[in-house]
């Protein structure tokens, strides 16, 4: 697939694993495809399967202000995607063959947008992307370079509904982010 839209329209068909079956709506991604920052979430919950748009609900409201903080802007300069597309049941953790069935879709996506920057929101995407063993209490924050991307783990935006004592450490991350942003992105800001 060449376009964004081409493979925007093939993965709303997917049916590569069982996640099809119990969705209300496949969520793809948001924002702007040619943004230099990626952030890649776990998969949807139950306002976002019910929207198709990924952080909708509490914990998406608290990343909005987060992001305003340091002028990102997922309708301006951002891209936000999820590990994988479809909700899986009561929220529980997408599986390991869920997670290798859906991630060519955000292969294709890292493919065809080119980020500088790839932000992990929480252990699933920080797992699956920077290192198997990323602990986010202990990494969060660091910087780490793959594949010529800069990558970097931080909170979950609902752990930190759920842990409001971890807020101020995450918003260091997005101060750190905003630095490195400066640094090697020359059309987010
Ligand atoms: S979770 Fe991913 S692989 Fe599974 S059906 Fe949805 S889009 Fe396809």
């Amino acid at each position: 697939m060449n376009t964004w839209e081409e493979l925007k329209a093939a993965c709303m068909d997917c049916r590569k694993c069982g996640l099809c079956e119990t969705r209300t709506n496949l969520v793809f991604g948001t924002g702007n495809e040619k943004a230099e920052v990626l952030f890649i979430g776990e998969g949807p919950g139950e306002n976002e399967d019910l929207q198709g748009e990924p952080f909708v609900g509490r914990g998406g409201q608290l990343l909005d202000k987060f992001l305003d903080a340091v002028d990102l802007d997922r309708k301006k300069n951002i891209y936000i995607a999820n590990m994988v597309k479809c909700r899986p049941p009561k929220n529980r953790d997408p599986l390991p063959e869920e997670q290798d069935a859906c991630i060519g879709w955000l292969r294709e996506q890292v493919r065809l947008m080119h980020p500088k920057i790839i932000v992990c929101l929480g252990r699933i995407s920080a797992q699956k992307l920077i290192d198997e063993d990323f602990k986010v209490t202990k990494q969060h924050g660091e910087f780490f370079e793959k594949k010529g991307v800069i990558m970097m783990g931080t909170f979950h935006p609902a752990a930190l509904l759920r842990n409001p004592r971890q807020k101020p450490e995450a918003f260091e991350d997005f101060l750190k982010l905003q630095e490195k942003i400066k640094e090697v992105c020359s059309n987010t800001y």
